[in-house]
């Protein structure tokens, strides 16, 4: 198959960004992708005319991915869903209070809960999440946060914007820091789904010049301690000097030749991965008895929804698409327990609703993100380079700088771009030139 300056495996979010950085500064690029679609985890699915991405997804604005999108010339159609939450208490659903009068009106706080909640919001708005300290968002709001009806609240929103229900291991700044972001508004949802988001970076990879190739798994990284070539499941070989891998650390260690004598090895044995069971919806309109709540957190159970139809174009014919996540954290997933637990928590916000059902999906172990800002990771980060072996790069969720989730994609993506322009710059070679067109 040639010879490229740089192999990329894994056509997801990460791997397409990096692919187009490093054309862009004039590099031969392959791009390897296992499966039929690109897209890996940012996938949408077409379902009876109507558009699912895998799971409920929204893009946080001002963070790293949209700035890194804007820079590559990605402009984000869709909208910032308004303010309009459920809060699901007793299996009773309440409206969460946006606003001043829905908080003195609100029947799920007692008048002393309505203070506290107030004085929070307003700590909360002007909080430095890079002050806090390495503690756990437990301990941040055991301590900060007196009455115990407020802490399921801090609790259930973090564990539905970053899908980390374990907040006595899940680092209190980030975690704070992405409060801030979903309290302030910069949830995002994308018309045509993520799907579109990742159509428009092949567009920019392949007028880059980036070779994507679909169905053509990787097998094994060879090096002597620089990286040699690539082999591929079909027997084809592919000469490069740089490596970037995308997947997830797991498999990252099979790749690579030798693991155990790199980093690779240590980064997947301390990596926690984060998994959910996801039940997406199309509806031919919302049931008259439910309520229209944008979003709907549980309180006392690790459940969220939201319609992101309401805001972002997913249909041609008006058909609504819910997403129902129960987080699995770190647990095992139940998948028959945890289909009914969903569709009970969609009796209870959407009652009537398997009358109007069209199309459904149901996930049942999706992996989120390959790991998280965990308390005992304290501040140790992976990548973007393996030092053990020159040439060789790791990108993706689990190697954020602090990032996380899609952001930290984005983000690794970029830095191991940058690396191996650095590491290009003090080689000498020829450059080959990649052929720009999907195979
Ligand atoms: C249910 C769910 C909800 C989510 N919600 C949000 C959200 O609201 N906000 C947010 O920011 N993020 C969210 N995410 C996370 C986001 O989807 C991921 O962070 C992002 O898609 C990861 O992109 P990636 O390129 O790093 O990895 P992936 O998407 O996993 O891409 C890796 C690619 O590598 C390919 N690959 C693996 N091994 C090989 C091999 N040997 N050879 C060739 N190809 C290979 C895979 O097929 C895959 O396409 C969510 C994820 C899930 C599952």
């Amino acid at each position: 198959m040639g010879q490229y300056d740089v192999v990329i495996v894994g056509g997801g979010l990460a791997g397409l960004t990096t692919s187009i950085y490093l054309a862009k500064a004039g590099l031969s690029v392959m791009v390897l992708e296992k499966a039929k679609q690109l897209g890996g985890r940012s996938l949408t699915v077409n379902k009876s005319g109507a558009l699912l991405n895998l799971g409920v997804h929204a893009l946080y604005r001002d963070g790293a991915g949209e700035t890194i999108l804007r820079e590559l010339g990605v402009e984000l159609k869709g909208a910032n869903p308004p303010a309009s939450a459920g809060a699901m208490w007793n299996n009773r659903v309440y409206t969460l209070p946006s606003k001043p009068l829905e908080l003195i009106a609100s029947r799920l706080f007692s008048f002393s809960e309505k203070m506290e909640l107030t004085r929070l919001m307003l700590r909360l708005g002007k909080m430095d999440p890079n002050r806090i300290g390495q503690i756990s968002l437990k301990e941040w709001a055991e301590r900060e946060i007196r009455h115990p009806m407020l802490r399921h609240v801090v609790y259930s929103v973090s564990r539905a914007n970053s899908f980390v229900p374990h907040p006595e291991l899940h680092l209190a700044g980030p975690a704070i820091r992405q409060l801030q972001r979903t309290f302030g508004g910069k949830a995002f949802y994308i018309d045509g789904g993520w799907g579109a988001l990742v159509d428009d970076l092949r567009e920019r990879a392949i007028r880059a010049g980036v070779a994507i190739t679909r169905q053509k798994k990787a097998v094994e990284v060879e090096h002597d301690g620089t990286v040699r070539r690539i082999r591929c499941a079909d027997g084809d070989t592919i000469e490069t000097r740089h490596v970037v891998i995308t997947a997830g650390p797991k498999e990252a260690c099979d790749l690579v030749k030798n693991a155990d004598s790199t980093s690779l090895t240590k980064w997947k044995a301390a990596a926690k991965p984060i998994r959910a069971a996801c039940l997406d919806l199309v509806l031919h309109r919302l049931p008259d008895r439910g309520s229209n709540f944008i979003a709907g957190f549980w309180l006392d159970q690790p459940i969220f929804y939201n319609f992101p139809s309401t805001v972002a174009k997913l249909s041609d014919d008006g058909s609504v698409v819910i997403h129902l996540i129960k987080h699995l954290g770190m647990h095992e997933s139940e998948p028959e327990t945890d289909l009914l637990q969903l569709e009970k928590a969609m009796d209870l916000v959407q009652p009537g609703w398997r009358k109007e059902e069209i199309a459904r999906q149901f996930l049942p172990n999706l992996t989120v993100s390959h790991d998280f800002n965990r308390v005992d990771k304290s501040g140790v980060c992976h990548g973007p380079a393996i030092p053990e072996v020159r040439g060789l790069y790791v990108a993706g969720d689990w190697t954020g700088h602090g990032e996380l989730l899609a952001d930290a994609s984005f983000a690794s993506a970029k830095r191991a771009a940058q690396s191996i322009i650095a590491d290009n710059r003090s080689r000498r070679g020829e450059l080959n030139v990649g052929e720009g067109k999907i195979i």
